[in-house]
């Protein structure tokens, strides 16, 4: 068979990044005597013409919800000319919100490498619909009656046939993009690499632990798999920087060794996940950090989620004490120090959020930021996964599941966040407060001698018209009252969150326009 596999445009178009479910899947029909292509629209060069997936006699259709009008669109657009299964994580979280809309398509549920190779097997007349109704992951209607079968999920990735990252078109553009930390590193090809799927831990609002109550616990590629799908890229493309996905990667026993040895071998750097509470002498001590930074790590990527030591450990279930958040910023200050970029992340307005929780936020963040070099993504305005263990306690998420695929693609906002939910306090935690923090972060810059690459702190800001400097000048002079506050730590009548958030909205819309009206970018 003939089949392409699309992955969506979301609302709004991030950098592009490697769509490693479809490689994955694309490599099973392969294995198994079927051709694929990869359409990923997320490439704004490729152009919004679906007229070609008709001459497919299967598309695949890989979403979650931000990207759920596109895909409709281009169901629409298909219409009946080919066979369509829809995949993705929205079809775990709601399946029948498709089935209802598209009672014509096929859904699977969980991972699709082997659902997707059932559905096939049937169109093709070699298995029955009622050997199909029975295959796990396979979703679909029969004669007005809707099958819904198990969510699947892989046992050992290791089985997994090796991914060809060279079966994407436009490679390049993956690769050699903008590295956030390394400014001006555009050239040297970075590259994003999934090596496991999962996580151990159950933090009540992530989709991780939606996936673990389905069946999709952690699982790991083994470091010899991981070499002979990237070797090939790191050599040919000259890759300098290597992110490998794994949620817990520093407790993957062996592999952050590996990775270093790897990095040792081919001159790269790399970053990887971690947890604050790893910063114990078991895990990650301070001798054993610096031999991670002396052997190319400079990245770690750790969230706290919530300022409340209560909150984050009742509510959220992070599992992550203060005592933890002191312990790492002793072991990283007094080992690497800058030499180290952290990423941290925060949530707002989940259920039982509460002024208190963001005070003390606020008071980690401005401790965090003047101890490491730290850059925060967010705080992010809770994001509700229908079925997630949070979702229980959320009034609006009872509200989320609705079966109507209509209702998602109206009530969400670009980040995925409710729009009811983007007030003017929302604004000043997501906006004003991770705009004025990162400010403090400090950047790299990659040295070369002879063929042998190093990092090196720079002191050089990123580059910023003028426009950018007056916003970031009216962030900080918005934020000199929220300043004074952390110093004293008083926050009697905190209204700045209201006022802040007000003018932040009505600057950003202003700045925003002007680059759309300009075709600059921020
Ligand atoms: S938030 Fe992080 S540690 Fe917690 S379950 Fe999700 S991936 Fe795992």
């Amino acid at each position: 068979m003939k089949i392409a596999l699309v992955n969506p445009r979301g609302t709004s178009t991030p950098e592009l990044s490697i769509p490693h479910g479809l490689l994955q899947i694309g490599a099973e029909l392969e294995a198994a005597g079927h051709e694929f292509k990869i359409v990923n629209y997320n490439d704004i060069d490729i152009p919004l013409n679906y007229e070609p997936l008709k001459s497919y006699d299967l598309v695949g259709l890989s979403v979650n919800t931000l990207q759920l009008a596109h895909a409709k669109k281009i169901a629409e657009s298909i219409g009946d000319s080919t066979k369509i299964v829809w995949g993705g994580i929205h079809c775990l979280l709601d399946p029948e919100s498709i089935m209802k809309s598209f009672p014509a398509h096929f859904l699977v549920k969980g991972e699709g490498e082997q659902p997707l190779l059932d559905i096939v097997r049937h169109l093709e007349g070699k298995e029955s619909i009622d050997w199909l109704a029975a295959r796990k992951g396979v979703c679909f209607t029969d004669k007005g009656r809707r099958i819904e079968n198990d969510a699947f999920f892989n046992e050992d990735l290791n089985q997994l046939h090796d991914i060809n990252y060279y079966r994407l078109d436009n490679l390049e553009k993956y690769l050699y993009s903008q590295n956030f930390y390394v400014p001006g590193a555009e050239k040297l090809g970075k590259l994003s690499i999934l090596t496991a799927r999962g996580c151990h831990w159950n933090c009540s609002f992530c989709i991780n632990t939606l996936l673990a109550r389905h069946g999709g616990t952690y699982r790991a590629k083994s470091f010899e798999k991981i070499r002979r799908e990237t070797e090939p890229i790191i050599d040919g493309l000259g890759i300098r920087f290597l992110f490998p996905a794994d949620e817990d990667f520093f407790l993957n026993k062996g592999m952050p060794e590996a990775i270093m040895g790897y990095a040792k071998e081919k001159n790269f750097f790399w970053g990887a996940n971690c947890r604050y509470n790893y910063f114990v002498e078991k895990i990650i001590n301070k001798g054993k950090l610096a031999e991670y930074v002396d052997g190319g790590l400079f990245f770690i990527g750790m969230s706290i989620e919530a300022g409340d030591e209560e909150i984050r450990n009742s509510i959220l279930k992070k599992m992550v004490k203060d005592v933890h958040i002191d312990n790492a910023v002793d072991t990283i200050e007094n080992s690497v120090g800058n030499r180290l970029a952290i990423n941290t992340s925060f949530i707002i307005n989940f259920p039982g959020d509460t002024q208190e929780n963001r005070l003390k936020m606020l008071l980690i963040m401005d401790r965090l930021s003047r101890h490491l070099n730290i850059v925060f993504s967010g705080p992010q305005s809770y994001r509700t996964y229908p079925g997630s263990t949070l979702s229980e306690l959320d009034n609006e998420a009872q509200g989320y599941k609705t079966g109507d695929m209509e209702y998602y693609i109206k009530s969400v906002s670009e980040s995925g966040t409710p729009l009811s939910l983007m007030d003017n306090s929302t604004y000043f935690y997501t906006q004003a407060v991770n705009y004025f923090f990162n400010q403090r972060f400090k950047f790299f810059e990659l040295h070369e001698d002879n063929g042998r690459f190093s990092l090196h702190l720079t002191t050089r800001k990123k580059k910023a018209s003028l426009v950018r400097k007056l916003f970031l000048f009216a962030v900080n002079l918005l934020f000199i009252p929220v300043l004074i506050r952390l110093r004293f730590n008083f926050w009697g009548c905190f209204f700045e969150p209201f006022i802040v958030g007000w003018c932040m909205k009505r600057i950003n819309n202003t700045f925003s326009l002007y680059q759309r009206l300009t075709g600059r970018h921020k």
